[in-house]
């Protein structure tokens, strides 16, 4: 069986047989991986506790038919901050989730990775914020697979520029005042919520700690962003039941 080398992030794990399990990963250059763990649930494995969900691990692994097989693992950020916390547990969930929704064998997964490992680096170091930075999250995951959410012209119509506080998860933006009757479920946003849309779209990983936002504003964007991305992968989120927003 040919060997290989990635990195890659622990998305999940399924127990497999009396000892083993199976482990989802991401990887920049393979995309989603499923492998086998041999012996890990053995009090003396080798790889202990390296391929929980959220470790962040360098990886040699055995290609195999349907499922490759874990040769080795080092850690490189165990992002055990997150597991520790249960608040920021809650939301790395949700990220995780998504990531391994999103995500397919053998196909180039470089942007969702890189994605995934900003937010989960600034998920670990911050104690506030962590509403805005997951919406951040889901609106750009949802960019990187082609739902960008039309916020400069009305999403119905795209003919009006001077789209209103109506957000439309079914047309995916701003409504108009003219459409506003082409979806009755479209979500109200408050001023602030609509003012600060566009620099949440816009925000990096390095701009958005400085986002000037009420924690009111923060929980509306990111409920709009959970229902956009929940839309858009024709399942809810199971994670985000346990965010009470
Ligand atoms: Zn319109």
């Amino acid at each position: 069986m040919p060997l290989y080398k990635t990195k890659g992030i622990a998305l999940n794990t399924y127990k497999l047989g009396e000892a083993d399990k199976i482990i989802v990963l991401i990887s920049p250059e393979r995309g989603k991986i499923r492998a086998v763990a041999k012996g890990v649930r053995k009090t003396k494995s080798k790889f202990g506790s390296r391929l929980e969900p959220f470790t962040f691990i360098d990886l040699m692994l055995y290609e195999g038919k349907n499922l490759d097989i874990v040769n080795q693992a080092e850690i490189i950020d165990s992002f055990k901050e997150i597991r520790a916390d249960l608040n920021k547990l809650k939301y790395g969930s949700v990220m995780l989730e998504l990531a391994d929704k999103v995500s397919q064998e053998n196909e180039d997964s470089r942007q969702v990775f890189l994605l995934l490992l900003n937010a989960l680096k600034e998920l670990k170091t911050s104690d506030e914020k962590q509403a805005l930075l997951l919406a951040i999250f889901e609106l750009k995951l949802m960019s990187v697979i082609g739902f960008s959410p039309h916020i400069d012209q009305c999403a119905a119509c795209g003919v009006n520029t001077k789209p209103g506080n109506l957000f439309s998860i079914k047309y995916g933006g701003l409504l108009c005042a003219g459409c506003i009757d082409r979806d009755p479920a479209a979500i109200p946003l408050s001023n602030e919520s609509l003012n600060r849309l566009p620099e949440v779209i816009k925000a990096t990983s390095h701009s958005w700690k400085d986002l000037d936002i009420s924690e009111k504003s923060e929980n509306d964007i990111l409920k709009l962003a959970d229902a956009f991305a929940a839309y858009h992968m024709d399942r809810p989120i199971k994670s985000s039941k346990l965010l009470n927003i």
